[in-house]
């Protein structure tokens, strides 16, 4: 595939900066909402329809009905006050009179449509004191032109500024330039013939002007024809990004040999069944020739650690450096003193480096990582800095930091290969979903849990039970034993996120004096780390917070965890956060408060996470019920993976675009084809997986 640009007459990746009929401001405001692209005001799918193909006379109408009819222009009635009063249009069908009203709009209506002319209307219906009709703003044209209005029409999400009408018009302009793009087909025929898709611009044709409700309906022909068509560009880039990773040179590290084996004898505990495969499948990756790309997924307390230790062993006992990066310092200080209890033993040289420590004792770490005097280096991603230089770096394991985006960010380039790479999550990502965001990966799944886990306690109470809750704390402190506290997530505004858990914590310091800690996301990234590492040392024993407790982090003799308004989480929220209690042996509980009464929805999810402790069960729910933004911690960045498609949907097209994908690939693109993949690439931003293909 060449990187040039696409011929066309139009080109419908430039940003648009003129619309017909349309105010620049509305144009920014278009830009926010849909995006910038022309293209990108035609991928803007409508959410509903409104129905004005059946024409209805006005007696007909009562309040608050949605009713198009035709109508004879009686009278304009003029303000006497301009801006003050609105233009008044009275028209009569035979059947009944109405008003129709406008606000600021001057004397054009009695040009468009003077007095006894016939009109078609279109708005709902209200009554005024006096109970007669009238409508506000409704739609208008002259009879002739009935067939602009008369129709189905799409409704779209819209932003402030911005009506249905104005984003209708600029969508059917940005669909009239598309038109003239001379759009390839990049489907396989087989998948098209499977699924009866029709092309890509007959889709979003019928979507913008459906005939009925199935055009715009998701499992319909034409929007399944764009999940599919968005699906099978992932499948495309992710295939190309492998194909890429793999024709890099990594290092071949030989089979498992006497270190190994110290290591593996030396564990306090035996290994789970998939512990014991999750190694067996690094080993095997980390022996081939090609960089390995694996993503460990294990649920919050499955025994990753131990996993990622097995794979930087490997790595030594080749005669290789390793590197663990963790998200923060403090959980980077957790792994740190895990490796020296089980590396150091076996004559493995740990170090640690992040931001905080003093220059000189950066420096001399640097020189020693450099001339390979330091066999494993634990840090954050300050070890990914450009001055930070390895002897022979072959492996690199990342710990939970499964955030979409990151991975591919990093350049782990050495000299002339490219190191293994091994990514560890606790969010459980439906398999779908793993698919089609990770699906240039190899995935192994640890769904099992260590043997001899206390089973947590769910409790869900109404949120006026919390001074309750709060005083019940007493006999948790009593018993030596800690609690977090996670505050609202407030969805608009972080400011008032800070203020809840900041009263929050007054309130329980007024209970508890300096045995609370505060924790949130407005502080300083050491800040964070000392609100975390006192309470984990104990010397708070109540820990307030938003919902940035760091994952990952282990404080065993945390036994409760209280969430206030648990209705505002996702499921698979929920259960992360759970998930830092019920690490120890200790009896652990989860309090769940709710505001009274709950919507269905946010009681299908509480009852969901009560009787299931089983992370990919939930994930799988929350899928089905929020999204992949929320299971990917991509919803704040606005990147939801999918645009299009929808998992709740959609689901099961994942693997078709594979299959359609592979099929695509297995044989040399002919130019037309590639040509055809640069079209889909484009109107789907994988621009990146473009540069790729034109490199490799
Ligand atoms: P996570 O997958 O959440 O990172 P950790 O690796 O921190 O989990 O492990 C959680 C706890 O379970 C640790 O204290 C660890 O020593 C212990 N553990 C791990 N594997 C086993 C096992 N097979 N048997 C018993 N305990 C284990
Ligand atoms: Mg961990």
């Amino acid at each position: 595939m060449q990187e040039n640009s696409v011929p066309s007459s139009i080109d419908p990746f430039s940003f648009y900066e003129k619309i017909p009929d349309l105010k620049e401001a509305q144009i920014k405001k278009l830009h926010k909402l849909c995006g910038p692209r022309l293209v990108d005001l035609c991928l803007h799918m409508p959410t509903g329809t409104i129905d004005r193909r059946n024409l209805q006379p006005l007696y007909m109408a009562s309040a608050e009905m949605e009713l198009t009819a035709t109508a004879t222009v009686a009278k304009h009635i003029a303000p006497y006050q301009k801006g003050r009063q609105p233009h008044r249009i009275q028209v009569t069908d035979g059947t009944a009179t109405a008003d129709l009203v406008f606000f600021n709009f001057g004397s054009w209506f009695a040009k468009q449509y003077p007095e006894g002319s016939e009109i078609v209307l279109s708005g709902e219906a209200t009554l005024d004191q006096k109970g007669s009709l009238q409508f506000l703003h409704p739609t208008l044209s002259k009879a002739e032109n009935r067939d602009e209005i008369a129709k189905l029409h799409p409704t779209y999400p819209l932003t402030a500024g911005i009506n249905q009408f104005q984003i209708a018009k600029a969508i059917s302009w940005a669909m009239g330039e598309l038109s003239s793009a001379p759009l390839p087909e990049w489907l396989p025929e087989s998948a098209i013939k499977q699924h009866e898709l029709p092309s890509f611009m007959s889709a979003l044709n019928s979507i913008h002007s459906p005939e009925d409700g199935h055009d715009i309906a998701k499992d319909g022909k034409a929007r399944t024809r764009l999940a599919f068509d968005e699906f099978y560009c992932w499948q495309i880039a992710l295939t190309e990004a492998r194909k890429h990773t793999q024709g890099l040179g990594g290092i071949t590290h030989s089979a498992p040999a006497g270190l190994t084996q110290s290591y593996m004898h030396g564990l306090p505990f035996a290994l789970t069944g998939d512990q014991k495969k999750s190694i067996a499948d690094i080993h095997h990756d980390m022996e081939q020739s090609a960089p390995m790309l694996r993503l460990v997924q294990g649920d919050v307390g499955s025994g990753k650690t131990v996993v990622g230790l097995a794979a930087m062993v490997k790595a030594v006992e080749n005669g290789h450096q390793a590197a663990l990066l963790a998200p923060t310092e403090i959980l980077a200080g957790q792994h740190f003193e895990n490796a020296k209890k089980m590396l150091e033993p076996l004559g493995i040289t740990v170090e640690f480096l992040a931001g905080k420590q003093k220059a000189a004792e950066k420096r001399s770490i640097k020189s020693r990582l450099k001339s390979g005097f330091i066999d494993v280096v634990i840090g954050t991603h300050a070890i990914l800095q450009k001055d930070v230089e390895f002897h022979n770096l072959s492996l690199a394991v990342i710990d939970e930091q499964h955030r979409f985006g990151v991975r591919q960010r990093m350049n782990l380039q050495q000299g002339d290969y490219q190191p293994d790479l091994l990514v560890m999550t606790a969010t459980p990502i439906p398999r779908t979903l793993a698919m089609t965001a990770y699906g240039d990966m190899d995935i192994s799944i640890i769904a099992e849990k260590p043997p001899g886990r206390t089973p947590i306690t769910t409790r869900a109470l109404p949120l006026d039970k919390l001074g309750d809750v709060a005083e019940s704390l007493k006999r948790v402190l009593e018993k030596g034993e800690q609690a977090y506290w996670v505050c609202p997530l407030v969805e608009d505004s972080e400011k008032s996120d800070l203020a809840a858990a900041a009263d929050r914590a007054e309130l329980l310091q007024q209970f508890y004096g300096n045995d609370v800690g505060l924790l949130h996301g407005k502080m300083k990234s050491d800040q964070k780390d000392l609100a975390m590492q006192t309470f984990k040392d104990a010397h708070t024993k109540i820990l307030v917070s938003t919902t940035v407790i760091e994952v990952g982090v282990d404080v065993p003799n945390a036994t409760v965890m209280v969430i206030e308004h648990a209705e505002r989480f996702g499921l698979a929220q929920l259960h992360q956060l759970r998930g830092r209690i019920g690490r120890g042996s200790l009896k652990s509980s989860c309090i769940l408060l709710y505001k009274d009464p709950p919507s269905q929805y946010a009681k299908e999810r509480i009852d969901t996470l009560r009787n299931s402790e089983d992370g990919f069960v939930l994930a799988e729910k929350d899928l089905e019920l929020r999204g992949p933004g929320e299971i990917l911690g991509t919803r704040q960045s606005g990147f939801g993976v999918t645009r299009l498609a929808d998992f709740s949907v959609h689901k099961e097209l994942v693997s078709e675009a594979r299959d359609a994908a592979r099929e695509t690939l297995s044989t040399g693109l002919t130019p037309e084809q590639s040509q055809a993949l640069l079209w889909l690439m484009h109107i789907f931003e994988k621009q990146d997986a473009v540069k790729l293909l034109a490199s490799g």
